[in-house]
């Protein structure tokens, strides 16, 4: 533990400091950890002194995006915490069709100035969630089917690396460091800056949801495999067993309802998409339909409701080869009793261009799942976690067999990585990590251990 606060050129932000406390807060409340010092970088050289100072004092390092991951591996108690998230510029090159966007940049700041020029990169489905971590683990978002994953229109990172140099990581510049960045989270480095391609997107998109009281779920779910079945790689969507919010565009009557959601962001033609999602109101008689044009930057604050942070929440999740009806059964079992208002169970519809990529251009292990779940207990009352972690495990229990997998940006605190990787995907990551990271100083991710120096020989 720093017994001292670090003398950096940049903001450090000790316990006792007014800042501390929301400084430290991660978007979990269950994740209520005291790092010893803040360190607010403000570009590469901050983060170059904040790792060096931290290695001459063993003190451990974690480095910090927006805090937005379940298991709030950002901070670390006693360790130092480099706060990247005031490095949030955001540059566009509408010519060649590409942005550079700093770690603290959110999805809503991408989404802004990328659709100035009319252009996109496949982003979270929440605009205040950080572009860093959501990007090193792979992304999902609605252009995936169409646009691949985040790491799909990576081009280039920035790195600092564990021995404190900088580094440029491309498909021509250190390919192995940029192909563990590609999926492997936060292992191998702090990245301080992102360079992606873009994509002609909009500016005008068909999205929102379609919902049905809950006693319909099977068909529900049983007609979005169907759709998913049939549709063109324009089409994201999701099916979520939910609550219907207290929210404007739900009339008083129908507020707290059990529901289930076919929820959508159609990037095609108008026409295509009235034409492609018409089906949903076959499904089912539909509760409430809101679906409509609008610009993608309003499509992606959509359910941004889900993004304030605060409550506490247990999640649990898997991937899928397909939709069986053993799942369906499993999920309805279970949706009756959604522990909160605001917990849900969420199934993203993945195919399309992400499965496209070969399984072993990127270290993203699962580009051949149909689709993906998850389980969110989300509550405010600390007294009732218990209540919300038995219905989360049940749930997660019933699902787990069907599970070829974890994204690793929805594995929960403690998760075994073996279950986000492949094998050989493993032993590559190891092998890089061992290259790049052999003290495993960045350790507070999901952690790939630096390959035994016998194995790594054999690594390519
Ligand atoms: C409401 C909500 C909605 C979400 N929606 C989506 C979605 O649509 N699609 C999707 O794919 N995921 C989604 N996620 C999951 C998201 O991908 C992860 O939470 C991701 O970790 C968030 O990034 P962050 O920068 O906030 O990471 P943090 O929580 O700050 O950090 C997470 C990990 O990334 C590492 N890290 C962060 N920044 C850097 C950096 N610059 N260099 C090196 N390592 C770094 C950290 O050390 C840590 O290990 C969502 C999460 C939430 C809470």
């Amino acid at each position: 533990v720093a017994a001292t606060l670090p003398r950096l050129d940049c903001p450090v932000v000790g316990p006792g400091d007014p800042r501390y406390d929301a400084l430290r807060r991660v978007w979990n409340a269950r994740v209520d950890v005291r790092p010893a010092a803040i360190a607010q970088v403000r570009g590469p050289a901050d983060v170059q002194d904040a790792l060096r100072w931290a290695r001459e004092r063993d003190v451990p390092v974690s480095v910090r995006g927006t805090g937005h991951h379940v298991a709030g591996l950002g901070v670390r108690e006693g360790g130092l915490a480099i706060d990247l998230s005031g490095l949030a510029s955001v540059h566009v090159d509408p010519v060649r069709r590409t942005a550079r966007a700093g770690p603290g940049a959110t999805w809503g700041d991408v989404d802004r100035a990328t659709q100035a020029a009319g252009l996109a990169v496949t982003g979270g489905r929440i605009s205040c969630v950080g572009i860093a971590g959501l990007t090193l683990g792979g992304g999902y978002g609605w252009l995936m089917r169409r646009c691949g994953l985040t790491i799909d229109s990576l081009l280039a990172a920035d790195v600092v690396t564990a021995d404190g140099e900088r580094a440029r990581a491309s498909a021509d510049e250190h390919p192995d460091l940029f192909w563990g960045l590609c999926g492997g989270g936060g292992n191998f480095g702090a990245v301080t800056s992102f360079e992606y391609r873009l994509h002609p997107v909009g500016p005008l998109v068909t999205a929102g949801a379609v919902f049905y009281d809950q006693e319909h779920l099977p068909a529900v779910l049983r007609g979005f495999r169907a759709l998913m079945a049939g549709a063109p790689d324009e089409l994201g969507a999701l099916c979520n067993v939910v609550r219907l919010p207290p929210a404007p565009f739900v009339p008083p009557g129908l507020r707290g309802r059990p529901a289930v959601a076919i929820a959508v962001c159609h990037s095609g033609s108008e026409e295509a998409a009235a034409r492609e999602l018409a089906v949903l109101g076959d499904v089912a008689p539909p509760l409430l339909e809101r679906i409509g044009a609008m610009p993608y930057v309003r499509a992606q604050r959509l359910f941004d409701a889900a993004g304030r942070g605060g409550s506490f929440v247990h999640g649990a999740a898997g991937q899928l080869a397909s939709l069986d009806d053993a799942v369906v059964a499993a999920v309805e079992e279970h949706a009756a009793r959604l522990p909160s208002p605001e917990s849900i169970v969420m199934i993203s519809a993945m195919g399309g261009a992400v499965a496209r990529v070969p399984q072993d251009a990127t270290a993203f292990s699962h580009r051949d799942s149909a689709f993906a779940y998850a389980v969110d207990a989300v509550w405010t009352d600390p007294a009732e976690g218990e209540r919300h972690l038995a219905w989360a495990g049940a749930l997660a229990a019933d699902l787990e067999p069907f599970s070829t997998g974890v994204y690793v940006n929805e594995l929960g605190p403690g998760g075994d990585v073996a279950r986000a990787y492949a094998p050989a995907t493993l032993e590559r990551l190891r092998a890089i990590k061992r290259r790049y990271d052999p003290g495993n100083v960045f350790d507070a991710n999901h952690n790939v251990a630096p390959a035994h120096a016998a194995r790594a020989a054999t690594a390519p």
